[in-house]
C-alpha cells in the first residue's frame, strides 16, 4: 500500500478515490474514520484523511490520473511548479509536491 496524497477535505479526498476506482485501481483512505469523528478540526497532517492505492505498482498511474484530472478542472495545463525539494513537477495549483509533500514554493509566476 502506498500513500497517493491526503488533504483536510474529505470530499476531495474521496473524489478521487471514485476516479480511481472508475479506472480500476483499487484504493483506500486512511483515517477517514478520524475525519468523522472531528479530529481534523485540529490541523494536524498527520490526521488528515489519505489517499491510498491498495497495489504498489498502480501508484504510478493512480499519480498520473490524478494529475490529468486537476489540469483538467484547472485548464492551466502548462502552468506549473518544479518542486524545490526533489524536482518533480506539480500542477500550478499545488501548494504541496505530490511526489515527496514538501512546499513547492519558491518559484510561483507573480500573478
Ligand atoms: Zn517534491
Amino acid at each position: 500500500m502506498k500513500e497517493l496524497f491526503r488533504e483536510q477535505d474529505i470530499t476531495r479526498v474521496s473524489y478521487y478515490k471514485a476516479v480511481l476506482e472508475e479506472r480500476g485501481i483499487p484504493t483506500m483512505i486512511r483515517n477517514e474514520y478520524l475525519t468523522f469523528s472531528g479530529l481534523t478540526e485540529i490541523p494536524i497532517p498527520e490526521f488528515f484523511p489519505a489517499l491510498c492505492v491498495l497495489n504498489d505498482e498502480h501508484y504510478v498511474e493512480a499519480v498520473a490520473i490524478i494529475r490529468e484530472h486537476l489540469t483538467a478542472n484547472q485548464g492551466n495545463a502548462d502552468m506549473e511548479i518544479t518542486c524545490i525539494s526533489c524536482g518533480e513537477t506539480n500542477p500550478g495549483n499545488f501548494e504541496i509536491c505530490w511526489s515527496c509533500g514538501n512546499p513547492v514554493s519558491g518559484d510561483k509566476p507573480p500573478m
